[in-house]
């Protein structure tokens, strides 16, 4: 049969998908014998049911009166008894913490009869009458649905018709005429009484928390926390014990260390004479922990044992919410505490330095998103005044600086010395020397995987992303938030990346350890520090972990830094950054070529710059693989902008003026090449197939690259890779291009080549198709960006801003597909490539090289597909170890 209602004795800490968090604690905890005030829980499958049902299961109330029953057998009295009234808390618990989300009613069991059987028992008119007025104030708001500043509104005035400002001020007969006009209140606004049957007090409070289970702050914070939906919550109903009986008694919260930095010794928070919900409310002004020793070293002591046994029971940090009745200590919650990323680390190193946990535990209580968050500059939030604007928190960090609103400006003023933030509606490659030059990237329109998302994320710059508050006038050099602040240009602004905000102002910065540990190998003062800590993490990791990890990098200085950061190569060095800039002239000129001979002498003027990037990157990345891969966005990219080019030829035109020529002709081209959907147009391997020369450009570059390090005594180790491949024929065509060039290159140069050339798997039919692309290809590098993309449908480009929050919000999905990857689908895609590829050709190399090879969870399941390498950006190469480590536990 199944059973609704657990007594605390019956529960255990293993229980917590039925019992919650809360409850299978509480169990535990009686289990443990340490002082629980003795209850039962309601387990998460009532709530299911009726989440489901719209009721409770049948059978319920009967098994909750048994567990009264015993309750109030071993109180001595019963619920709401007139003359010495047994009184119970009923408090929500679902499994995973949802702090203050879902409801609480305290003082279950008073009325209008008990209340005065309190008085007496209790020896103080006063607390029975805060303890009943308590009640239906809560009850009130949360099961009669009253709004609860109404109740507040009437306190408030009471408060002043007695000339009192503290609560405390109000008399036992304040109290008692506050309860009548709570009571009238409630009868005003809903047309029902204040129920003073406690049977029925209880059965509704129940009822009213399981409803808060879809509340919407609840919902809101579940989907935030990606809390699955259909979990529930459990319902604890507790003997109520006092902290509010005078100066022995009082509430506290406390933890077993330091949830801040880690750091041992017990922390926390007392408050005497006074009930555990004004300690979290922060109504009145607790006073630390230590000062509860010098009040009462007793019940101190005593707290100390039980947090002890506590964290050697749990084996972790735990925190814990207690109450002292008139000098006895009551235990009211504990569970495993939650800590800043620096305390996970440290406290993991320290839990097994004390051999409380294996290394490998300690690897499990770490993470990569913990290791992100202390690698950027964090802002001192003690601070922060109010956001001008949120946005998409696209990457992380802090930074503070002068708003720049074009790419030109954000370089010269960076060059002057000064510290800027570039802000725009959207970046676009052009954006790039700004992006370069400024602290942080800013702008009202686009989601995570946008331009500016995903360029800062690879520079490991500070973005924040889809600001859509903000409107920004780039013609005008300022910018308008929401509530009419103006900022124009040189204005200081700071930009959160961690949490998606923008302030006016400087928000002051607290500098990252871990990087320049991670950069130079400084430490920070020695063992037990965050940086030792984290340290002992990647060492841990890199022991156990069978995927390597590469980078995503397409310049000296990036491949360096990461090396510096525990990179084993490249795994995409993406080409087209080397066509910007000066070099965009020689694009152009070959993407206007009328004849072979114009095309090819501006090819020719490429070559050596190419060969030079690759020079520096192959030297940065000496002995280690560096998969380059051909130019792969539409070539339109590198030509100037439709609109901007239509404009000044309209201008002259209406001046009188004869439109120069090479805007003309430039427009014509744009005209020629406009496609409607570039992503699904001439890129990629097609480039390739269709613009004679090209491939041959680029290899030509490459090869003479590896052959001019090779004679310098290198060891250089290139990869060709080819993108957007659907069918083997294409890269079958392209293979033999390169190596032909390859072949001759070598002859020339009087070296061996030995450059393998591989494919990129970025679209469903190559995926599909993987078992015979693999005859041609030597490595298969996911590009889970494309595949995600052409998998969904969604232009990664768009779709972020425009109609994910819906799909977010209607729970399609509760993480992004682009930012973590969609196993069910995309990742199916993948199962099929590696198998099949794996089965034309048993020692193929497999990696993946798009966003997701520094997402954690997408580690853990390239992990378990069996690849080899993930890649990614610098930055989020030390998360991908780390992940990659607690992958292989
Ligand atoms: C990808 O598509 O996943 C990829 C790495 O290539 P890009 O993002 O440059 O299209
Ligand atoms: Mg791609």
């Amino acid at each position: 049969m199944v059973r609704y209602v657990y007594d605390f004795t019956e529960g255990g800490r293993d229980m917590a998908d039925l019992l919650g968090g809360k409850g299978s604690n509480l169990a535990e905890m009686t289990r443990l014998g340490l002082p629980v005030p003795p209850g039962f829980t309601l387990t998460t499958e009532v709530c299911r049911v009726f989440l489901e049902t719209g009721s409770e299961p049948a059978g319920l109330w009967r098994e909750v009166s048994a567990h009264l029953a015993a309750l109030e057998a071993s109180a001595g009295r019963s619920l709401g008894q007139p003359d010495d009234p047994l009184l119970v808390s009923v408090r929500s618990g679902a499994k995973f913490s949802m702090p203050g989300m879902m409801e609480t009613i305290l003082d279950i069991g008073l009325n209008d009869d008990s209340v005065l059987g309190l008085a007496k028992v209790s020896g103080s008119e006063r607390f029975a009458w805060d303890s009943y007025r308590r009640l239906v104030q809560m009850f009130g708001s949360t099961v009669m649905g009253v709004d609860s500043s109404r109740f507040e509104r009437s306190l408030a005035l009471l408060k002043v018709r007695r000339g009192v400002q503290d609560d405390v001020r109000l008399t036992a007969s304040d109290l008692a005429e506050l309860v009548e006009t709570y009571k009238n209140l409630i009868h005003l606004e809903t047309g029902a009484h204040f129920p003073q049957s406690p049977a029925e007090q209880l059965r509704r409070a129940v009822m009213a928390v399981f409803e808060s289970w879809n509340g919407e702050r609840a919902r809101l914070y579940r989907r935030r926390e990606h809390i699955a939906d259909d979990l529930g919550t459990a319902v604890n109903v507790q003997r109520m014990v006092f902290g509010n009986l005078g100066s022995d008694s009082g509430s506290g919260v406390a933890f077993t260390r330091d949830p801040a930095t880690g750091r041992p010794g017990l922390y926390g928070d007392y408050l005497p004479d006074a009930q555990g919900e004004d300690v979290v409310a922060g109504i009145r002004n607790t006073v630390p922990l230590a000062e509860l020793e010098r009040l009462d070293a007793t019940s101190y002591d005593g707290l100390r044992t039980h947090m002890r046994t506590l964290e050697r029971h749990y084996r972790d940090l735990c925190d814990i919410e207690f109450t002292i009745e008139r000098g006895t200590l009551w235990m009211l919650q504990t569970r495993v505490g939650k800590r800043t990323a620096e305390a996970a680390f440290v406290l993991a190193a320290a839990l097994a330095d004390e051999g409380l946990i294996t290394p490998d535990e300690a690897l499990d209580r770490v993470s990569g998103e913990g290791l992100a968050r202390l690698m950027f500059p964090r802002f001192d939030t003690s601070s922060t005044g109010t956001a001008l604007a949120h946005g998409v928190p696209a990457s992380p960090g802090a930074a503070v600086g002068a708003a720049v609103f074009d790419s030109a400006q954000a370089v010269r003023r960076a060059a002057a010395g000064e510290k800027v933030v570039l802000v725009r509606q959207e970046t676009t490659p052009d954006d790039l020397p700004g992006m370069i030059a400024a602290q942080a990237v800013l702008t009202s329109r686009g989601g995570k995987t946008s331009h500016a998302a995903v360029v800062a994320r690879g520079m490991g710059k500070v973005c924040v992303c889809g600001a859509e508050e903000l409107t920004v006038d780039t013609e005008a050099r300022r910018f308008t938030a929401a509530d009419g602040t103006v900022i124009r240009e040189g204005t200081i602004v700071s930009v959160d990346g961690s949490a998606g905000a923008v302030y006016a102002g400087p928000v002051p910065l607290v500098d990252s350890a871990v990087i320049r540990y991670l950069e130079d190998g400084t430490g920070d003062g020695g063992a037990r520090g965050v940086v030792d800590a984290v340290a002992r993490a990647l060492v841990r990791a890199d022991t156990v972990r069978r995927l390597d990890v590469r980078a995503n990098a397409d310049t000296p200085e990036d491949a360096a830094r990461a090396r510096r950061f525990g990179a084993q190569g490249i795994g995409l060095c993406r080409t087209e950054h080397m066509f910007l800039g000066e070099r965009r002239k020689l694009v152009e000129q070959m993407i206007l070529a009328g004849t072979d001979a114009e095309r090819e002498e501006a090819l020719a003027d490429l070559l050596p710059l190419q060969r030079q990037d690759f020079v520096g990157i192959l030297e940065a990345m000496d002995g280690l693989p560096v998969t380059i891969r051909l130019l792969d966005p539409p070539l339109h990219e590198f030509l100037p902008d439709h609109t901007e080019l239509a404009v000044r030829i309209a201008s002259a035109q209406a001046r009188g003026e004869e439109p120069d020529a090479h805007d003309v002709e430039l427009l014509s081209a744009v005209n020629r090449m406009h496609e409607a959907n570039p992503m699904l147009g001439l890129r990629g391997v097609r480039l390739g197939l269709v613009v004679p020369g090209l491939v041959a450009m680029q290899v030509r570059a490459i090869g003479e690259a590896v052959a001019e390090r090779l004679l310098a005594g290198g060891t250089p180790k290139a990869e060709i890779m080819v993108p957007l491949v659907g069918d083997v024929r294409e890269l079958r065509l392209v293979r033999e291009e390169v190596q032909r060039v390859l072949a001759e290159v070598s002859r020339a140069a009087g070296v061996a080549l030995d450059c393998p050339v591989g494919t990129m798997i970025e679209l469903p039919r190559a995926a599909l198709t993987a078992g015979r692309i693999a005859e041609e290809a030597e490595f298969f590098s996911f590009g889970t960006n494309d595949l995600t993309q052409t998998t969904w449908g969604f232009s990664r480009d768009d779709v972020e801003a425009e109609f994910f929050s819906a799909y977010l919000d209607k729970g399609v999905f509760s993480t992004s597909p682009f930012e973590t990857l969609d196993r069910e689908g995309v990742g199916r895609l993948v199962g099929i490539a590696v198998a099949e590829g794996r089965a034309a050709r048993p020692d193929l190399k497999i990696g993946v090289c798009g966003e997701h090879g520094g997402d954690p969870d997408s580690v853990h399941f390239f992990h378990t597909a069996g690849l080899d390498y993930v890649s990614c950006s610098p930055f989020r190469v030390p998360v991908a170890r780390l992940e990659a480590g607690r992958a292989a536990l």
